[in-house]
């Protein structure tokens, strides 16, 4: 892998033939920019709804150029973030046991999804081993499973191996103990990716590539070859959202929001029309809760809320301060990588 290519995985696969690029202006029920995992699952989940919506997507580049076709290919109902930071929303404790709960249903779904779609993505669900390795280490991960059981989480969802229970599935010189956590599987996200692309394509929307959107408005999408209408438009642009003309400010305010809660309800929902005022808090990559198939639903690929990614740690306060210090060496068990 050289750098300047796209990704391991995309070498590893192939890039696929370029879709044709938008021909020109067009209607549609639902214009969604972007085609990762959230434009991606977006139009497919609106699809199986409502198998009627027009639904255009417009990539840049090609289907999973970005992040996801580039990640660690870790399927994980690990819940980025501090819980604590979650619960102060309205729903509290409950709400954040919820949310959990459907992380960890996405793992499956992901799965279930593969298989109905005949997307063979290599996805194993083999779960997360978080390795000690020292006393220290060992004694946090057992302070950790405290508060995971505090939380509510039995060992359905975590539990300690001692370590000859750990070595039947791992063999690492010192292990000490482990937290194992069935959650997780790994997978080849550009198989995924492109599997997925194939899929909402056959369902029938409309995905174009190559069609960099050079500016969103209420119910429009403009690109060189013309401009798409469509009453909800939805930008899961993700990291590259800053490029994206006219909409840093509300791509990057959240970040600077503690400093200047000024400029915290500056973004303003595209899918909307007229534009809804959002706030700083709610999801930024896929317009707004009024919006279809985003609000504060987890991503089904990074089970994140909507479409929060490592772009939007710097919003988020993920991964918290606190790991490097604390942590122990993690697995994505079924990883071929690690
Ligand atoms: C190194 C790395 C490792 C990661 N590992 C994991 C992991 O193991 N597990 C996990 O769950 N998550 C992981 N993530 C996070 C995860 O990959 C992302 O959260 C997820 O892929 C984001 O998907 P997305 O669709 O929101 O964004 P993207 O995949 O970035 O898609 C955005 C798309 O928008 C397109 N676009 C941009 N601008 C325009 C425009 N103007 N017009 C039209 N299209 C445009 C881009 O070309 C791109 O295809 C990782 C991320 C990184 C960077």
């Amino acid at each position: 892998m050289r750098n300047g290519q796209v990704s391991f995985w995309w070498q590893a696969r192939g890039i696929p033939p370029r879709r044709p690029s938008l021909p020109g202006g067009t209607e549609a029920d639902v214009c969604i920019v972007g085609a990762g995992y959230t434009g991606l699952w977006t139009a497919y989940y609106l699809k199986r709804a409502d198998p009627g919506l027009r639904i255009v997507v417009l990539e840049a580049s090609f289907a999973g150029f970005g992040a996801s076709g580039r990640n660690g290919g870790w399927v994980t109902a690990a819940l980025p973030g501090s819980r604590a930071r979650y619960a102060r929303h309205p729903q509290g404790r409950d709400g954040v046991r919820e949310l959990e709960r459907h992380l960890r249903d996405t793992v499956d779904e992901v799965a279930r999804v593969c298989a109905a779609e005949g997307i063979d993505a290599g996805l194993v669900k083999g779960g997360t081993l978080t390795v000690a390795t020292s006393a220290a280490q060992d004694a946090r991960l057992r302070d950790r499973l405290e508060q995971e059981r505090s939380w509510g989480d039995d060992a359905q969802v975590v539990r300690y191996l001692e370590r000859q229970e750990l070595a039947g599935r791992l063999q690492l010189t010192g292990a000490v103990g482990a937290l194992f956590s069935p959650d997780c599987a790994r997978v080849q996200p550009a198989e995924l990716v492109a599997g997925l692309a194939e899929a909402v394509t056959r369902a029938g929307v409309r995905l174009y590539e190559a069609t960099p959107v050079t500016s969103i408005s209420a119910g429009q999408a403009r690109t060189p070859a013309g401009t798409v209408r469509a009453p909800y438009i939805l930008r899961c642009t993700e990291g590259f959202t800053a490029d994206v003309p006219g909409q840093a400010p509300g791509w990057t305010t959240t970040a600077r929001s503690r400093r200047r809660p000024s400029r915290s309800s500056a973004g303003s929902c595209a899918g909307c029309s007229p534009p809804r005022p959002r706030r700083a808090s709610s999801t930024r990559g896929a317009g707004c809760s009024g919006c279809p198939g985003t609000g504060a639903r987890p991503s089904p690929w990074t089970r994140r809320p909507a479409s929060a990614g490592r772009g939007a740690t710097r919003a988020t306060g993920w991964p918290p301060r606190t790991w490097p210090a604390a942590r122990s060496p993690t697995w994505c068990a079924a990883s071929p990588a690690r």
